[in-house]
């Protein structure tokens, strides 16, 4: 196992988002950790695709670093994580994910990708429909998703650590106020 993942959570099918999501089988409260993410460092331009649908899974930690499965046979329940625009969970440092809100038994764990990805010099912009659901879904993701003000006071104190701090930078906070 690269990762950890809170025992109270499962992966489960579901409809569209790849066929699997991962969710609660108990109740979770505010700020508990859901996962830790592990894996071999890779950088961007290297990171593999797996299933038949070619998606990559890993999760990137900088411009050009990634961390995740290196092989198929490396991926873990924390890879079904998906994504939404109205999500229960958000990042602490790189590698911790926590509940943003308590959530309930049956829900599922989401995050935004907004909160982690970021365009890389020669890897192929990310781009995808999105299909949450939600009122306020964006309709299509990409890598700047990040550059959103909305976003930057929503998920404030939860992107990535290396988003956080340049998402500081151009609100000229330097004192990591998360
Ligand atoms: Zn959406």
């Amino acid at each position: 196992m690269l990762n950890w993942m809170n025992p109270k959570l499962e992966v489960r099918a579901c409809s569209g988002k790849g066929g699997h999501g991962v969710f609660a089988r108990h109740p979770i409260t505010e700020g508990e950790r859901l996962a830790i993410f592990g894996g071999h460092i890779m950088r961007a331009d290297e990171e593999p695709v797996f299933l038949a649908n070619k998606q990559d899974f890993a999760l990137q930690i900088d411009e050009q670093f990634v961390i995740g499965a290196k092989y198929e046979n490396e991926l873990d329940d924390t890879d079904f994580l998906n994504h939404s625009c109205n999500p229960n969970a958000g990042f602490k440092g790189q590698i911790f994910l926590v509940a943003m809100r308590s959530i309930e038994k049956d829900e599922e764990i989401t995050f935004d990708y907004a909160m982690v990805l970021h365009e890389t010099v020669g890897v192929e912009a990310c781009e995808m429909d999105c299909l949450c659901g939600n009122s306020n879904c964006r309709g299509r993701i990409t890598d700047n998703d990040w550059k959103i003000p909305e976003l930057q006071r929503r998920y404030r104190g939860y992107f990535q650590w290396y988003l956080q701090e340049k998402i500081n930078m151009i609100l000229g906070r330097t004192d990591g106020d998360r």
